[in-house]
């Protein structure tokens, strides 16, 4: 692709993602900061090319030479130099008058990546060649997204979704889809989670029980302790009645090491107030979500 073909390209890729008006705000924006994966790299050779005069890129991995990234930072690029530094000498070969700004990879970052591309070593590959190059910055960005639960303040997350209601039937939200990493192995743990409750006067919006599952279940936790964590948040911002939580999962570290039992589901619960003490009421919630056979 010569220049010309490269930013009719980037215009019809940005016009079909973002539209007329996505691209009148990009061009309009007073500060923008952008990455070069995904719709970023278009973006960028767009802004240089309509004379944009400045632009602060902001992306930490390297080239790889597989994708439109490489084509608009071709001219300077090579496997594994930082793609930041090659897209700043292409925009600027487009308009020389630009001014790139490159956020620095932040100190945390690049010493997770550092410590991924040493575990490599010690595992007896080699972090420099070809299909390994961004791994570190990858697994780096996924540890993070699968962690994410750490930046998530439970407590917080419910106030402001508690409604007052006189209802005093159970109410049950089941086959809640989760995803955690065991604490022993960091190998991913999942599956579903049913929490069933009792309102008194009180009751919490649908859409936050998932989420509080979501931020107890992202970081690294043992099945067992998450169970017990998102019944006693529940119980406490909701003064109900009682609370019930069954989870299910299967876990990796059981699965692909040690006792490899690969059909094996852990079943976990916590009952609390009339969920503990009352059986009809357990054995209701039980048969609701369709786990009969579940004992206290
Ligand atoms: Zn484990």
């Amino acid at each position: 692709m010569d220049d010309q073909q490269l930013l009719r390209y980037s215009r019809h890729i940005l016009l079909n993602e973002i539209g007329i008006e996505g691209q009148q705000r990009l061009l309009d924006a007073r500060v923008l900061i952008i990455g070069l994966g995904g719709l970023g790299s278009p973006a960028a050779l767009y802004l240089a090319a309509s004379g944009v005069g400045r632009l602060t890129l902001c992306d930490h991995d390297t080239v790889d030479f597989s994708n439109l990234q490489r084509q608009i930072i071709h001219r300077t690029a090579s496997v594994g130099q930082p793609k930041v530094a090659s897209a700043q000498a292409a925009l600027r070969d487009i308009n020389p008058e630009i001014e790139c700004i490159a956020l620095p990879v932040r100190a945390d970052e690049a010493q997770l990546r550092d410590l991924v591309a040493q575990m490599l070593v010690m595992l007896g590959e080699d972090p420099k060649r070809n299909g390994l190059l961004n791994t570190p910055g990858r697994v780096e960005k996924a540890l993070r997204f699968m962690t994410h639960g750490y930046q998530q303040d439970a407590d917080h997350l419910l106030n402001g979704a508690l409604f007052p209601m006189e209802y005093d039937e159970m109410v049950i939200v089941k086959d809640i889809d989760f995803f955690s990493m065991c604490e022993h192995h960091l190998l991913p743990f999942f599956g579903k989670c049913h929490v069933g409750y009792i309102p008194n006067k009180k009751v919490v919006g649908l859409s936050k029980i998932p989420r509080i599952v979501d931020a107890f279940s992202r970081r690294l936790q043992v099945q067992e302790h998450l169970t017990v964590q998102i019944a006693e948040i529940l119980m406490k911002k909701l003064g109900a009645h009682g609370v019930g939580v069954v989870m299910e999962a299967q876990h990796l570290c059981m699965m692909m090491r040690g006792v490899e039992k690969q059909n094996t589901i852990a079943v976990t619960s916590h009952m609390l107030g009339d969920f503990r003490t009352q059986q009809q009421t357990r054995e209701e919630f039980l048969k609701l979500i369709g786990r009969g056979r579940i004992r206290e």
